[in-house]
């Protein structure tokens, strides 16, 4: 887990991304506020990540793909492109991207006789289906429901017999069910319905409208039969020692494993 948190800042949690880890390969979903500290704190380099994978382009999930970009072509021998899976849009944001780091690469082609042309992103706009396969991993994609942020995808990444589902922000939706059915690991974006709505807050209130409660999350891993449920990117943060409250809510409505992880917490899969 390279980023537990949301989009308020957290002094413990970084915001949402997660990297799944295939055979020593690096599947990085979302790359929100800090995702390089935990990359680094993972062990894994950006210059050897081999897909980004973003869910949808809210700035908590993408705030860090210009640090990626730009770490991952100082810090590569040579700087290979970047994969990167996204919604429609993401080759505008990408585009946008590097429009504002223009100036930084153009100091250090300036500075560097042996760094000579532009970072590059090879971007891949998806919707539903098989996005990437070869000799050990499959990413399957499918869209999602978080009007008015549209479009959006969550991913299922399939390895070594086991099948892991990153959900980003979304309320259920039957697209939703059909990637999550009989995963291992289900990863879903939770607010606290009960606690959000007794906030006189109506900004804050406006978060429900858009995302799974904690109930919703676990019928979810319930009706679709998966082993365990990971709660993330928690609304509002969850103070040190109440996490199982979460884990109780879950508890109500699905009767596999859940989890409510720390940053840099390990969550193994398969055998
Ligand atoms: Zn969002
Ligand atoms: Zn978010």
């Amino acid at each position: 887990m390279t980023g537990t948190g949301s989009p308020l800042p957290d002094a413990h949690r970084a915001g949402p991304s997660q990297l799944v880890v295939v055979n020593g390969r690096g599947f990085l979903i979302d790359c929100g506020r800090g995702c390089l500290m935990r990359l680094a704190a993972a062990g894994m380099a950006p210059a050897g990540l081999d897909h980004l994978l973003i869910t949808h382009l809210h700035s908590d999930h993408v705030c860090d793909v210009n640090d990626l970009i730009t770490t991952r072509w100082i810090t590569g021998f040579p700087a290979l492109p970047l994969p990167m899976i996204g919604p429609v849009g993401t080759q505008q944001f990408i585009d946008d991207t590097l429009t504002m780091l223009a100036p930084d690469i153009g100091w250090r082609i300036d500075h560097h006789e042996d760094i000579t042309s532009s970072p590059e992103v090879s971007v891949s706009e998806v919707e539903a289906g098989v996005v990437f396969e070869d000799h050990e991993v499959r990413i399957i994609a499918a869209p999602t429901e978080h009007k008015p942020v549209h479009p959006t995808v969550a991913y299922r990444i399939e390895a070594e017999g086991a099948a892991v589902v990153l959900a980003g922000d979304t309320v259920p939706c039957p697209a939703l069910d059909d990637l999550c059915a009989g995963a291992d690991v289900y990863v879903q974006t939770v607010v606290r319905e009960d606690i959000i709505s007794a906030i006189p807050l109506q900004r804050l209130k406006d978060v429900l409208d858009y995302h799974s409660s904690v109930a919703d999350a676990a019928k979810t891993a319930q009706r679709t039969g998966v082993s365990t449920l990971v709660l993330n990117h928690c609304v509002p943060a969850p103070p040190a020692g109440t996490e199982s409250e979460w884990v109780d809510l879950a508890a109500e409505h699905f009767d596999g494993e859940i989890l409510l992880p720390d940053d840099l917490d390990r969550i193994p899969v398969g055998d």
